[in-house]
């Protein structure tokens, strides 16, 4: 039987296979996972968003559809009894090699607070979980980041750890045409990754006992002190409100793909840290807000909502 490519579902759960465990630093771990689909897997852009769905304490999985179609499997997940929804929450893909039909996701190891963190930290070769992703099978995949440089080539990429797989898959598709500065807090000095960025300058910034986001802000608001004439030239061309997001109930979270321009900041972590950086950025230096990607990508104190 032959299947037609507009056939094909857009994303679906993939059933994915720990084949390989590393812990990169005392808060990092990758977390390779094989799985026979994955030659279709879609990736659109360098940070590319999954949703990685975790087993229950038994290791099960409910019927998501993950061994046919799959593409309702949000549906099948919302009609389930709560107790038998398994978790899923929002990752990167640090890297996807088709050949060989491997998948990489580095996972940030921050105590037992929340069902991700805590399987990574337990994560051993041969356990299960599901992958939701794009099928190329269906045409390329168009979605599911929010890296949109356009032509620029002066970039300002901000984050924490849990942004760090995306701020490193980004660098490293970046070459000498670009003018690049990253700052990537994470909790200690021993987490600072190895990555293949010649071009940029990487500032790897150690938290220590300060609050999550406040040695960023610092780092970036530095920068901003020294970047003045690259924040001038990118200045909006009519004064700009931003409206006041509250970062404990609403999403914080735009990734304009509609300007060019020679400026371009891609901003992303713990979610009142990104809006001070963005409001540093788009009120304290006028940059044109179309110019600034910004994505909380996690709330301090809150879980992931996956309604
Ligand atoms: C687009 C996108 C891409 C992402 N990519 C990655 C990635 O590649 N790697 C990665 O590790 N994370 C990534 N994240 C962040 C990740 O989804 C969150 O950290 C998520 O909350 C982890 O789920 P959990 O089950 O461990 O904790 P949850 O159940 O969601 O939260 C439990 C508690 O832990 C706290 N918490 C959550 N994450 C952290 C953390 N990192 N450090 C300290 N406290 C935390 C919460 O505030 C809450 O109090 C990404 C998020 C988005 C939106």
């Amino acid at each position: 039987m032959t299947t037609s490519r507009a056939a094909r579902p857009s994303y679906h759960p993939y059933i994915a296979h720990v084949t390989h465990v590393r812990r990169l630093s005392p808060h990092f771990v990758r977390i390779t996972f094989g799985g026979e689909d994955f030659e279709h897997f879609g990736v659109a852009g360098p940070d590319q968003r999954i949703k990685v769905i975790l087993p229950h304490a038994d290791g099960g999985f409910a019927d998501l559809g993950q061994h046919g179609d799959g593409s309702d499997w949000y549906d099948r997940w919302r009609a389930l009894p709560v107790a038998e929804r398994n978790p899923f929450r929002t990752y990167t893909v640090r890297a996807l090699d088709r050949a060989s039909h491997r998948i990489d996701v580095d996972f940030v190891v921050h105590g037992d607070e929340g069902p991700a963190g805590a399987w990574a930290a337990g994560a051993a070769e041969g356990q299960q979980l599901l992958l939701v992703g794009a099928d190329e099978r269906g045409g390329p995949a168009l979605g599911g980041y929010d890296w949109h440089p356009g032509t620029a080539r002066r970039l300002l990429l901000a984050g924490d750890e849990t942004a760090a797989p995306a701020i490193c898959a980004i660098l490293e598709t970046l070459g000498a045409e670009h003018d690049v500065d990253a700052f990537i807090e994470v909790p200690g000095a021993d987490d600072a990754l190895a990555i293949e960025a010649p071009h940029a300058r990487v500032h790897w910034i150690a938290r220590g006992e300060r609050d999550y986001g406040a040695a960023l802000i610092d780092a970036v608001t530095a920068w901003t002190r020294v970047a003045g004439d690259t924040l001038a030239a990118a200045a909006a061309p009519r004064p700009q409100e931003l409206e006041d997001i509250d970062v404990d109930t609403e999403l914080l979270w735009d990734s304009p793909t509609d300007a060019e321009g020679e400026f371009y900041a891609w901003i992303a972590g713990e979610s009142s840290t990104v809006k001070t950086l963005r409001r540093l950025l788009v009120q304290g230096h006028g940059v044109d807000r179309k110019r600034v990607a910004f994505m909380g990508y996690w709330r301090a104190g809150q879980s992931e909502r996956m309604e």
